[in-house]
């Protein structure tokens, strides 16, 4: 990678872009975390507005039940030399018509995701969580909802482990879908403990 902007140097340059700042509501604020030492890579949208506000990701009740399903502290959670954290989208989206909020911008992931994956070289387990990250990283593979790509969990280890956003929109979704808990959150809690050496 010799010529190549250094991880350090990479984010640097994240944080000044301003690519999609036209269509972003609250303007530009790039929220990613990565550190080349980390062995775990969280894949999930965009933040939203309070994560917008800290500039922490996963800092919400979806981040609270993130952290359940993976059995990790906060302190773990934020480490990055231990966990990155790379959105599909890095920036506030805003909301659409129904009130929720907008898909990642299609611009974010095709510029920076394989710059920085190229730079994270120890990642042994890339968790895919909703279906923005896994049409992206799984394409042809995934399958045809979000719900069948998570039930086909095995197909994509060892390297990726798809998951349904763990916003509280989904509780009825959880319900509906007890092997989740039954089989996956088991061997994803397992998983995640190996790569992070626990
Ligand atoms: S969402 Fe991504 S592409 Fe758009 S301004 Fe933020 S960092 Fe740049």
């Amino acid at each position: 990678m010799s010529g190549e902007p250094s991880l350090t140097e990479l984010l640097r340059q994240i944080r000044a872009c301003r690519l999609c700042a036209e269509h972003l509501p609250l303007g530009p604020r790039p929220v990613v975390r990565a550190n080349a030492a980390a062995p775990l890579l969280i894949v999930g949208q965009a933040p939203g507005t309070r994560v917008h506000e800290s500039g922490i990701p996963w800092n919400d009740r979806s981040g609270d039940r993130l952290r359940d399903w993976l059995q990790l502290d906060r302190a773990t959670f934020y480490d990055e030399s231990r966990v990155a954290i790379v959105p599909m989208g890095f920036c506030y989206p805003g909301v659409d018509r129904n009130g929720g909020d907008k898909p990642p911008r299609r611009e974010c992931a095709p510029l920076w995701h394989e710059a920085i994956r190229a730079r994270l070289p120890h990642v042994a387990l890339t968790l895919l969580v909703g279906q923005y990250a896994q049409a992206h990283y799984l394409g042809a593979a995934r399958k045809s909802t979000m719900t069948e790509t998570v039930r086909a969990w095995r197909d994509f280890l060892p390297d990726f482990l798809p998951l349904p956003h763990p916003s509280w929109r989904n509780t009825a979704w959880l319900k509906r879908n007890p092997w989740f808990a039954e089989d996956l959150l088991p061997d994803l809690r397992r998983r995640v403990g190996a790569v992070l050496g626990r």
